[in-house]
């Protein structure tokens, strides 16, 4: 068997480019142009790269995008304060808080210092609980990657067995709310395991969707995967060899029946995600609605 490759530059492409219509319809019946504001703390080579290409991305939905920097040695209070103009600014629809932030700082108390309605990232509590009452605000962009994944390539997850491997705030626990909720793209029966899992490999083989979200190249191996399994690869390692997954995908995608490439699966999908939730930010506001925003997903 060879699996059919989920690839997911065309589907970002495509996302950003209803993204581009919606913002120019919602420009001309008056609404101002979605902005993204991005927070960047000190000089990670990495952050630098992936707020230059969320910038790019917006740009090129038609959106503008403004860039705060801090030094390395900001305190917590500077980060603080900044998030505090952010959060008041009526031109911002959007805060992103570009991680990992520099030791010393409290990641969970600056996240949980961003506005509600501007947290398009999905990291505040309020959108997260939102989010697991199946009532969200947002949803959280990498998660919300992988289910317009299986949806556009019509993988079914209702009454399917989704196994993810990763139980991270940013990826493996939202998502298996996400699969776990009623409705399209849900349904699913989830398992989650993590680094203390025993029998890792017994419980992925069981898996109809597997999902590896840990981040250590090539952990899962074709005798951990159900043959004719959708496998979805988050992980993103650089190694020797250049980025991979956290699939061993030559020998994977011989076992499987989908795979995602990495790169070019789920990684696009993460960004255009972040855009469609700032357009969502600048339409609640428009209309008047900023407690609840459900117009782009
Ligand atoms: P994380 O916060 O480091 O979480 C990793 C998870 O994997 C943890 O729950 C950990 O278990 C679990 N784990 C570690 N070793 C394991 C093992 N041997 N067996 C089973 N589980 C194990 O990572 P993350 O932020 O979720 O990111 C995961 C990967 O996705 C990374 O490679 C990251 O770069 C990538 N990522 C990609 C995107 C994208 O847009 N494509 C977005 C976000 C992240 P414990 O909880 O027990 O420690």
């Amino acid at each position: 068997m060879t699996a059919q490759i989920l690839y997911g530059k065309p589907l970002a492409e495509q996302i950003r480019g209803e993204l581009a219509q919606l913002v120019v319809s919602h420009v001309g019946s008056g609404g101002a142009v979605p902005c993204l504001a991005a927070v960047l703390v000190g000089d990670n080579p990495a952050s630098e790269v992936y707020v230059r290409n969320k910038r790019k991305a917006c740009r090129e939905a038609g959106m503008e995008s403004q860039l705060h920097r801090l030094p390395q040695d900001a305190s917590e209070r500077d980060l603080l304060s900044l998030l505090d103009q952010l959060n008041a600014a009526k031109s911002v629809h959007g805060i992103l808080v570009q991680l990992p932030l520099p030791q010393g700082i409290d990641t969970t108390r600056v996240l949980d210092h961003v506005s509600p309605q501007k947290d398009v990232d999905c990291f505040h509590p309020e959108n997260v609980g939102l989010m697991v009452q199946g009532r969200p605000r947002y949803l959280p962009c990498t998660p919300a990657g992988v289910q317009r994944l299986l949806l556009h390539y019509g993988i079914e997850t209702a009454g399917k067995h989704a196994v993810i491997v990763g139980r991270s705030e940013i990826v493996g626990k939202p998502l298996a709310n996400m699969l776990l909720a009623r409705g399209r793209g849900g349904d699913a029966t989830v398992t989650v395991c993590h680094s203390r899992s025993r029998n890792l490999a017994e419980i992925t083989r069981t898996a109809d969707i597997l999902i590896a979200a840990v981040g250590q190249a090539k952990l899962i191996t074709a005798d951990m995967v159900q043959p004719g399994a959708a496998v979805i690869d988050v992980g993103i390692n650089r190694t020797d060899a250049g980025l991979t997954g956290d699939v061993e995908y030559d020998a994977v995608r011989h076992v499987a029946g989908a795979i995602t490439p990495v790169p070019g699966g789920v990684g696009p999908l993460t960004i255009a995600m972040l855009l469609a939730n700032t357009v969502t930010a600048a339409q609640a506001l428009h209309n008047g609605n900023p407690g609840g925003a459900e117009a782009v997903h």
